[in-house]
Formats: structure tokens, C-alpha cells, sequence
């Protein structure tokens, strides 16, 4: 391996390793990992209450886990500026509510993403046919809201800034929601891309568990816009991102992600979208009211009896797992393989 890059890869090891309950992705983002779904803190530990801001709220009951990730970081009784929402899927609002009215902070999300928020539409039936693995199968069980946080939410400021969040832009990157955003800071190039695209292979339970990182189009079986999800890859491949840390799986960087993502913006069609399925090449049609129409159910090709036993079966199998990964133990586990992995990966070139 050429000196600057094994620089680089070592460099991304320290960046990337534990501190506490939180990942840090850059000397002012923290990544928390709550089950399956990524949140973040952007600003320094140690920055005064008022001077950091939330990205994404989790999946539910988490919210004293997140509070006790801000305290580590933060200091006891410390508050956000605000919480920005990367779109309003249960995985990235469980806390929301309850964390905006305990810290009364104000959350910022898209235009064409209240009526998810504020009670007036649910999102379209995931469609667990696209399948990929046992994430898809079980989506049908997964909430779509909406909720109600109508006396908090407010839509991002029109010119691109982010309230609270200096240096930084918000990006409309509609498909997998309506008004889904990315965050971006040209400054080192550091990239939250919400569910726009995704490091992990989110419709498999085992690459999940995993944690194995690759770069993959948005979850399949949650996305009814492959046309907006598309080009809303190539918007953010267009960024050149030095960092990109998702909404699923571990943050990536460097050349390999920089690689793997401008491969997805040329070949999306073959890697992302789904070979067939309920919105594939008949999007879900939404304006400010919130979903408009959808296109009819799909006959699902896994006989029922089939379908029923295997749910059962990976549900319990998946949550088990999902709940033993949270210990310490675990996720140390994780870490050291995946340490081990970059020595193998460095030591081959
Ligand atoms: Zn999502
Ligand atoms: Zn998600």
C-alpha cells in the first residue's frame, strides 16, 4: 500500500474508533448506533449546551440512550440547538417527540416531509417482495406513521443552510421519501446521507448483524421512487464526499467508498433497483398533502405457508441477535474485526 493511503486507512481507524457509547466519525460528529439505525451529534465533545445539534432521533424507546450518549459527550443536562430529521421513517424518529419537548428544541425537516410529521399522511406500504434478505420480508410489520409533532417541526430554511449547523448544507434527496435530505460540509467533504444511500446491504438481517461495509442504494423494500432515488445518488456521488456516514451501517471513507459510490451513480439501475416490484417503474406520487397514489400490490412469488414460517423464524432470530449486539462485548467484537480486516486489507498491498 502506498504511503498516503495506509496513512489514510490508519488515520480512518482512529477516527472511527469507540469513545463511549458513540463512533467518532470526524472530530465533531459522533455516530450512535441504536439497534439497526445510525443517529448523530455534530459538535465537539465538550461543546456547550446549545452549540450541538441532533441528526435523526432513532427507532423507538430509545430516548434515554440517546440522552445518555449526549451526556457522555456533552456533559450532564446539555441540549441540543435542534434535532434535523433526515426524513421521518420510524427507524430515524422514535425519540424525536419526546426529546424535543424534554429539551424544547425546535426540529427542522423538508417541506415534503410534514405530512408524515404532522399527522396528515402515512408513508406507502413497504414492499417486502424486493427481497434481499429478511429485513425486506419482515418490512410489512414495520410502522409508517405518521406522527404528530406539529407544534415543533419547522420546514429547513429555503436557502440551503442548516440551522444551528455551521458550515454545513442540507440537500433534498427524494426516492426513498419525498422529502428526504442529505447534510453535507464541503469543508472536509463529510457526508450524512440519511437513507439516500446506505453502507450496509439493509434488507439482509445477517449483513446487518454484521455490519459488513459496502456502499448499496437506499433499503428496497421502504423506497416507492427509483427514478428520484437515482438521481438523487448521483447528486450526492456528483459531491465527491471524503465521508459518508448513512442512516444504516458503519461510516465509510476514502478511496474504496469514493470508488463504490460513484459505481452505484453509474449503475443504479442494476445495482439498486430492485428486478421487480410494486414501484418499480410505477413510483408512489406525493405533493405537501402527502401521498397521493400508489400503484396496486404485487402477488408476492414465496408461497404464504412459506412466507409465514420463514417471518416467524428470522423474526425471532434477528431480534435475538439484534438485542445480544448492543452488549459491549459484542460491538467490541465487531470493532476488533473489523480492525482485523484493515490490517489484512493493508498488509495485501
Ligand atoms: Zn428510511
Ligand atoms: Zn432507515
Amino acid at each position: 500500500m502506498q504511503g498516503a493511503t495506509r496513512l489514510q486507512a490508519e488515520t480512518s481507524l482512529a477516527i472511527n474508533e469507540k469513545r463511549g457509547s458513540v463512533m467518532m466519525v470526524t472530530s465533531d460528529v459522533a455516530c450512535q448506533q441504536v439497534l439497526m439505525v445510525n443517529l448523530f451529534f455534530i459538535g465537539a465533545p465538550g461543546a456547550r449546551t446549545g452549540e450541538w445539534t441532533l441528526v435523526d432521533a432513532g427507532v423507538f424507546n430509545c430516548a434515554a440512550r440517546i440522552k445518555a450518549a449526549a451526556a457522555e459527550l456533552y456533559g450532564a443536562n446539555s441540549k441540543p440547538n435542534s434535532i434535523i430529521l433526515t426524513h421521518g421513517h420510524f427507524d430515524h424518529i422514535g425519540a424525536v417527540k419526546e426529546l424535543a419537548e424534554e429539551w424544547d428544541v425546535p426540529v427542522y425537516a423538508h417541506p415534503l416531509e410534514m405530512p408524515y410529521l404532522t399527522g396528515r399522511s402515512s408513508y406507502p406500504p413497504p414492499d417486502p417482495t424486493v427481497g434481499g434478505g429478511a429485513m425486506a420480508r419482515l418490512s410489512f410489520t414495520y410502522p409508517r406513521g405518521p406522527i404528530d409533532i406539529n407544534d415543533r417541526v419547522q420546514a429547513l430554511p429555503a436557502d440551503g443552510t442548516v440551522a444551528g449547523m455551521l458550515g454545513w448544507q442540507w440537500i433534498h434527496t427524494p426516492g426513498h421519501t419525498p422529502g428526504h435530505v442529505s447534510l453535507f460540509r464541503e469543508r472536509d467533504r463529510t457526508l450524512i446521507a440519511g437513507d439516500a444511500f446506505v453502507t450496509t446491504k439493509q434488507e439482509s438481517a445477517i449483513a446487518v448483524l454484521t455490519q459488513k461495509e459496502e456502499v448499496n442504494g437506499p433499503p428496497k423494500y421502504f423506497t416507492p421512487d427509483w427514478e428520484a432515488a437515482r438521481r438523487s445518488v448521483e447528486t450526492l456521488a456528483a459531491l465527491e464526499p471524503n465521508i459518508a456516514a448513512t442512516g444504516h451501517g458503519l461510516p465509510m471513507r476514502g478511496a474504496e467508498m469514493q470508488r463504490e459510490l460513484q459505481e452505484l451513480a453509474r449503475d443504479f439501475e442494476r445495482l439498486a433497483v430492485p428486478r421487480q416490484g410494486r414501484y418499480v417503474g410505477h413510483p408512489a406520487m406525493a405533493d405537501e398533502t402527502g401521498v397521493v397514489s400508489i400503484p396496486p400490490a404485487v402477488s408476492d412469488p414465496m408461497p404464504k405457508v412459506l412466507v409465514g414460517v420463514g417471518v416467524a423464524a428470522l423474526a425471532g432470530v434477528a431480534l435475538y441477535a439484534l438485542s445480544h449486539r448492543e452488549s459491549d462485548g459484542a460491538r467490541r467484537k465487531v470493532t476488533t474485526r473489523r480492525q482485523r480486516k484493515m490490517r489484512a486489507r493493508n498488509k495485501a498491498f
